[in-house]
């Protein structure tokens, strides 16, 4: 493969009539749990399931390629890639995390903190002066950038220069963004983490998860622990993840700008106080110029009743559909604090800025004006 070829060609064609048997096109779905030795004490490229599968290697593969990467590993779901890396680390190992991060994460490294696997400390990243407040020693700086539900930026060259200073790696869940966006290794990141159930796959129909390593050493113990644990993804998710992947940045692209629009439209007719970092007037539009290939595909408003505001707001939509997920091809609305954050405690969540009548917006692929007007009956009066 030319490796000068732009990243949306890689993504459409990687593994594409690379099936030597019957020349077929699309890669075939290799569904055996196990495979035959070549001979005694000696296995082919597979053995078992749980350890290689060629659906799951093409997805690795692509995925690598597509961060900029040395290796990647496929996961089972997000979370389970969030985990994976923090497998790296030994009991009294300090990561740092921002207070606002996904709900789901919070609890992990929560749990496991409680469990003294390793010690937390959630920073405030968005404070300045926030370098006074961390920890003496750290050995993973763990985030999100943008932020789930606040869609707030944290300088990934900042912190990777931090991290170098403190001995520690860092680790960028790229979900919110995918490579077609966003790419953390560039800014010296060591791992780049996905919920692959989102804009990479894609189709709300897998869910799923992936650590790409800057390091193929680090590839090597995340690979020997993901067979360890069984957190691996499963061949069939891995087909369908790939045959996301071939249209990720036509839906990338697609979707932003119909999120830019809708930012757009909420913010000149001032129906509610907007997260977009699209919009001149976000904290960190500077940064998303300097960091992503735009400002992406998910939006936060606050209503300003709270709890009885966003409730009537819901009742009166009716293409925009009210679930967990985010980056499928259909719009989704949440509302983190009983939804995606309802893990946090409320003190905490209060804390982070994430209100009760914060609505946090997937935007999809529908015709853009039908998103418009569906967003302004949930308005109206
Ligand atoms: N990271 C982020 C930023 C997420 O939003 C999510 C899920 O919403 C996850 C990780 C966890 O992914 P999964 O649900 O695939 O386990």
């Amino acid at each position: 493969m030319n490796d000068k070829q732009d990243l949306q060609t890689v993504a459409v064609n990687y593994g594409v009539a690379s099936n030597k048997e019957f020349g077929a096109i699309i890669p075939p779905l290799y569904l055996s749990s196990t495979y035959e030795m070549e001979e005694f004490g000696k296995k082919g490229a597979y053995d078992y399931g749980r350890s290689g599968n060629p659906n799951r290697s093409l997805l690795a593969e692509a995925l690598a390629k597509l961060e900029g990467g040395a290796r990647s590993v496929i996961t089972s779901s997000g979370m389970a890639a969030v985990d994976l890396v923090l497998a790296l680390l030994e009991p009294g190992d300090m990561v740092v995390a921002p207070h606002d991060c996904y709900g789901g994460t919070y609890r992990l490294l929560s749990a496991r903190a409680a469990k003294k696997h390793i010690d937390v400390t959630f920073i405030n990243f968005y404070e300045d002066h926030f370098e006074s407040r961390l920890p003496k020693s750290i050995k993973l700086f763990l985030i999100e950038t943008p932020t789930n539900p606040l869609l707030r930026l944290i300088d990934i060259a900042k912190i990777s220069g931090l991290a170098k200073r403190y001995g520690a790696w860092l680790a960028v869940d790229n979900t919110f963004l995918s490579p077609a966006l966003q790419r953390p290794l560039s800014f010296g990141a060591d791992f780049a983490i996905h919920s692959t159930t989102k804009l990479i796959n894609g189709h709300s129909d897998v869910v799923g998860g992936a650590v790409i390593c800057a390091d193929a050493a680090h590839h090597e113990k995340l690979l020997w622990w993901a067979n360890c644990t069984g957190v691996t993804g499963s061949p069939f998710d891995s087909y369908l993840t790939l045959r996301g992947l071939r249209t990720l940045h036509v839906r990338a692209n697609q979707q932003q700008a119909t999120a830019s629009f809708l930012a757009g439209q909420i913010s000149e007719k001032n129906l509610a106080k907007i997260y977009y970092p699209g919009l001149t007037s976000h904290a960190d539009h500077a940064l998303m110029l300097r960091q992503q290939q735009g400002p992406g595909f998910m939006l936060s408003f606050e209503m300003a009743g709270g709890i009885s505001a966003v409730k009537k707001f819901l009742k009166k939509l009716h293409i925009i559909k009210l679930a967990q997920s985010l980056g499928g091809t259909e719009s989704l609305i949440c509302h983190p604090a009983t939804m995606t954050h309802a893990a946090m405690p409320e003190a905490v969540r209060h804390q982070a800025g994430i209100t009760d009548g914060l609505l946090r917006l997937s935007v999809g692929l529908e015709a853009p004006q039908d998103l418009l007007q569906d967003l302004l009956a949930g308005f109206s009066e």
